[in-house]
């Protein structure tokens, strides 16, 4: 099985560098990702500048390939131009921090693996619902187990998996959920602040979720210590509201 994983964080980071030495248990493991941070990036492609690449090594070992764009930059240019033929599934991960609800839209880790699935790989992105000392291996484990169980089981065209790890001890998670996106938004406000040349700057800050989460949702599944398991498509039709459209005469 050859698998291609990338990731939002950045090649550097510690959640893909759990990932890849993981799944190299289950296959044969190419690592192309951003060479910095891209988080919230979304689907975001770079078609203005070149893109450069890098061999990057981690404990004095080739680890993959850093390039200057996105993760859908880096699934797209791994399978059209860095690896020797398309790989058998993409996996983008491990976030630091859930990608679930609506931020779904804005994650740069869901958009790695949407890309696969664009292309037509089996694919999933995989976060752990943390910011503060992540222990990635409950999730690295994870992503090798349902790895093999995709060697063997069919997504269907254009649907891809987001999975969501809880921040518990192993003893205390309690298991895989198959649950349903959550409509959760990240509740946001900007930060007004004064740089050192007296001018005006804003940061944005915000809180996830400050109502209850829709039952079987993915957001309730971690919550209760699940790992959450959600198919997701990218066809953004309202196809009930388009048999009522069709009614306007405009
Ligand atoms: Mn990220």
């Amino acid at each position: 099985m050859r698998i291609l994983v990338t990731n939002d964080d950045g090649i550097y980071a510690e959640g893909i560098y759990a990932l890849a030495g993981a799944l190299a248990r289950v296959g044969e493991v190419t690592v192309v990702a951003p060479d910095t941070q891209r988080s919230a990036v979304g689907h975001a492609i770079t078609l203005t500048d070149p893109l450069r690449v890098t061999e990057a090594r981690r404990n004095k070992k080739f680890f993959g390939y850093a390039t200057s764009g996105t993760p859908a930059d880096c699934v797209k240019l791994a399978i059209k131009s860095i690896m020797k033929g398309k790989p058998d599934l993409v996996v983008s991960g491990i976030n630091l921090g859930a990608n679930s609800g609506m931020n779904i839209l804005y994650s740069g880790t869901v958009s790695g693996a949407t890309e696969g699935a664009l292309l037509g790989i089996p694919s999933f992105a995989i976060s752990l619902d943390t910011f503060v000392r992540p222990d990635f291996s409950v999730a690295a484990d994870f992503a090798a187990k349902l790895a093999q169980a995709l060697n063997k089981k069919r997504l269907p065209k254009g649907t891809l998996l987001n999975v969501n790890v809880p921040a518990v001890p192993r003893t205390r998670l309690k298991g895989v959920k198959f649950t349903s996106q959550s409509h959760e938004l990240f509740r946001d406000w900007f930060q007004k602040r004064t740089d050192p040349h007296g001018q005006t700057y804003y940061w944005m800050t915000g809180k996830f979720r400050t109502s209850a989460a829709k039952p079987g949702s993915d957001v309730e599944a971690i919550d209760k210590g699940h790992i959450s398991v959600t198919p997701i498509q990218f066809d953004l039709t309202d196809y009930k509201f388009l048999s009522e459209l069709e009614t306007w005469d405009i």
